[in-house]
């Protein structure tokens, strides 16, 4: 039997991760289940998976934990060093989908010698891509993509010769907003950039697609975990989100992955990686679909496309800065302190405003050095926004 944990199993992401575990009795046992905010989820999740352990990140929430796992014998944890220590058990698989900056750590605690890692936590890769890659390879871990779109690129590369790739196509669904008139932008809510047109996905990742920073994330994730250069990467927006993503061949060729929007699909790919195994997904009826449709981004509607372009061009650890940039400028929206179309603005200055800061470019990017510059990046935002997000 498959021993798996999942950190953040109680968000969009594990949920879905949950449910496949549901679905196929027998095939996999829960070591470690870690949550945030969400006790009543973890600790029931907990339960009816039979957990070794279950772990919420917020210290002041242990006792409630350890009541909503009374008698079960589930062991309780809380706090920084409690996920590190559940993402380092012993198991053959662990999924990281915790959302933000805070699962780089409990990524890099769970890479061990014959683990697999599926990745769902872009913002590792792109606040510490080096790092990540590098302690795999030490160890002798494998990392596996868990986004749709890097899954497809895995996908369609499986057999080829990567060195015959000319370049990869990234598609967006454009978000909540992109048939909104552009003036229309700045008014827009939380509350209208939270609902997706297709996925159904945890608020901050929703948000994200709406102003693109989350496609920024994914091209930078692509360069970091494929080590394609800057100019081979592509997007295109894609109303109909079933075409994931393209790999153009030198020989003229092109392979699409397509499927439904489901995320369990790709996390169903990674868990059961290298096989392939029945999956409780939709089969796509391609009549029914209709039409797929593509176009090329738009620049005044997505601006943040435009700041991953020049975060890989600086690389060292910009990718920190812009990644704790984009969520503190998001923590700033959600709080009512930003406009939606300000968000660009206050993550490109904090990209200006940090980039002559000594080690930006030629640090070695350890754990320290990425919390640093992640730390002043924040900062940063809260200077330029003139307060606190909370
Ligand atoms: P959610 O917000 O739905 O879930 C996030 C998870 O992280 C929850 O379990 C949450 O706990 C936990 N969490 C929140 N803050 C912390 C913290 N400081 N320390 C430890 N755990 C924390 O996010 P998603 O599932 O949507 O996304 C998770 C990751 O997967 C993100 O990196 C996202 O970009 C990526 N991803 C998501 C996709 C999707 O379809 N949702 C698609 C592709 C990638 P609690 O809820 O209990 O507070």
């Amino acid at each position: 039997m498959k021993r798996i944990s999942i950190l953040g199993s109680t968000g969009s992401i594990g949920q879905n991760a949950l449910d496949l575990v549901r679905q196929a009795p027998g095939q996999y046992r829960v070591v470690a289940l870690t949550g945030g905010d969400n006790i009543y989820r973890l600790a029931s999740d907990a339960r009816e998976f039979g957990a070794e352990i279950a772990v919420t990140a917020h210290e002041n929430r242990l006792a409630e934990l350890r009541d909503a796992l009374e008698g079960s014998g589930i062991a309780a944890a809380a706090g920084r060093n409690a996920l590190n220590e559940a993402a380092a058990r012993p198991t053959d698989w662990v999924l990281s989908a915790i959302v933000g900056a805070a699962g780089l750590e409990p990524g890099l605690a769970a890479l061990r010698d014959g683990v697999t890692l599926a990745l769902a936590n872009k913002e590792s890769l792109v606040s510490a891509g080096p790092l990540l890659m590098s302690a795999a390879a030490r160890s002798g871990a494998r990392i596996l993509p868990v986004d749709s779109e890097h899954s497809a690129i895995f996908q369609a590369l499986s057999g080829e010769n990567t060195a015959a790739v000319e370049r990869v196509i990234i598609t967006a669904s454009g978000g909540a907003f992109r048939d909104w008139p552009l003036q229309g932008l700045a008014e827009a809510t939380v509350a209208e950039a939270s609902r997706h047109p297709n996925w159904t996905m945890g608020q901050r990742i929703t948000i994200d697609s709406a102003s693109m920073f989350n496609k920024a994330l994914e091209v930078i994730e692509a360069r970091e975990y494929f080590g394609f250069h800057p100019d081979q990467i592509e997007v295109l927006v894609h109303p109909q989100s079933l075409v994931h993503a393209l790999v153009g061949f030198r020989d003229g060729g092109l392979m699409a992955h397509v499927g439904p929007h489901d995320m369990r699909h790709a996390i169903g790919y990674a868990l059961n990686w290298p096989d392939r195994l029945v999956l409780p997904v939709d089969r796509l009826d391609l009549a029914a679909a209709g039409s797929l449709e593509f176009f090329n981004p738009d620049n005044a509607r997505y601006p943040a496309l435009g700041l991953a372009r020049q975060v890989m061009e600086v690389r060292g650890l910009s990718g920190a800065v812009f990644n704790a940039a984009k969520e503190r400028a998001l923590d700033h929206f959600i709080a009512g302190n930003l406009r939606f179309t300000d968000m660009h603005g206050v993550v490109a200055g904090t990209l200006d405003h940090l980039s002559s800061e000594p080690g930006l470019i030629d640090a070695e990017i350890t754990l320290d050095s990425v919390h640093r510059l992640d730390h002043l990046g924040r900062i940063a935002v809260d200077d330029l926004v003139g307060r606190k997000p909370g």
